[in-house]
């Protein structure tokens, strides 16, 4: 029996670990990845918002983290996938068959990328579909490049491109951009940056890679193809809550409602990070968010012990 089994290794479960240790509780990490971290393996700028810390990118802050953690005393198990959790009885079934009980469970499971699921976008995954504009830029270079989305992200990523690439056009289905107007301001006076507003990439065409996509504007006029030899795609983010879903509020886009303690609607059951943070999700956050789950359930543990 664990005082807590937390679940998913990026900044807000290692924070919820680390604090749990200092506390005093037996906690256990589970993380399904081969390397903790989480999303900060995809974050390839400088990161410098993060007080008392300023990193080249994400995977240095895991480095940090990684050297503080290595002193903690806390289970940690990587590659370990779930089957399932119950949450009323907080049991979690690992798909090796074992079956592990806690007290409290942490949901630190973050988001992912949303998919725009259209043809071409996977199978192109490496081959012009674009990760990242900060780490792949100058692979780029002196390229044609297409950038979907309206929010802070795409535009950002559109900027950096517009730096190395000839044109950038970017496709948004909606009427206005979504991204700051600071943002939008760079955009327009970027003249090599096409903005195409209530259309949408409904194919990436190629052979063994991007040659073009296609663009079907919401007007209903014909599709057309614009040829590029890259696309990078940044619609937003989803949460991770498919294996909690059933059992405790969600709000409708299915991030997990919290209280000021981050528990859920299901007592001892908390969430940390940006799986229950859709509207300022930060790593400073994440961090914070596993401080105040910890420190509850310690109290709440000690309260308990001393009845
Ligand atoms: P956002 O959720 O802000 O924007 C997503 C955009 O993608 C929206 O314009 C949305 O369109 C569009 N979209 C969503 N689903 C689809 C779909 N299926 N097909 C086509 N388009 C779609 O996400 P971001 O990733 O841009 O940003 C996430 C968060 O990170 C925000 O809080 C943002 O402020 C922050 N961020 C901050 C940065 C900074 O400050 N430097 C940089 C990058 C991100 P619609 O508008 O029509 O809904």
């Amino acid at each position: 029996m664990h005082d807590a089994i937390i679940i998913g290794a990026g900044p807000a479960g290692l924070s919820t670990a680390f604090w749990c240790d200092d506390l005093g509780l037996d906690a256990l990490l589970l993380e399904q990845a081969e390397q903790v971290g989480g999303q900060l393996h995809r974050v390839h700028n400088p990161i410098t918002n993060y007080l008392g810390l300023k990193v080249r990118n994400g995977r240095e802050l895991v480095e940090r983290f990684t050297a503080d953690i290595a002193e903690a005393d806390f289970d940690l198990w990587t590659q370990t996938q779930i089957d399932g959790v119950d949450l009323i009885s907080k049991k979690v079934s690992l798909q090796s068959g074992e079956k592990l009980q806690a007290i409290s469970i942490v949901i630190a499971t973050g988001v992912r990328r949303r998919k725009l699921g259209v043809p071409g976008e996977t199978e192109f995954s490496g081959k012009g579909v674009i990760e990242s504009a900060t780490r792949d830029r100058e692979l780029y270079s002196g390229s044609d490049v297409c950038v979907v989305g309206g929010g802070d992200a795409a535009a950002e990523n559109a900027l950096l491109l517009g730096e190395v690439c000839p044109t950038v056009t970017l496709v948004h289905r909606g009427k206005k951009l979504r991204a700051r107007r600071e943002l939008q301001e760079k955009l327009h006076a970027n003249h090599c940056i096409t903005v195409f507003t209530e259309s949408v990439v409904t194919r990436i065409i190629g052979d063994d890679e991007v040659e073009a996509v296609e663009v079907q504007r919401k007007d209903g006029l014909k599709a057309f193809q614009i040829a590029v030899k890259g696309v990078l795609i940044r619609i937003g983010v989803e949460p991770n809550t498919e294996l909690f879903r059933d059992q405790l509020e969600l709000d409708d886009e299915h991030y997990i409602a919290v209280n000021r303690e981050q528990e859920t609607s299901v007592p001892m059951v908390f969430a940390v990070g940006d799986v229950s943070n859709p509207l300022a999700p930060t790593i400073s956050g994440a961090t914070g968010s596993g401080a105040t789950a910890a420190k509850t359930i310690a109290s709440r543990l000690n309260a308990r012990r001393h009845d």
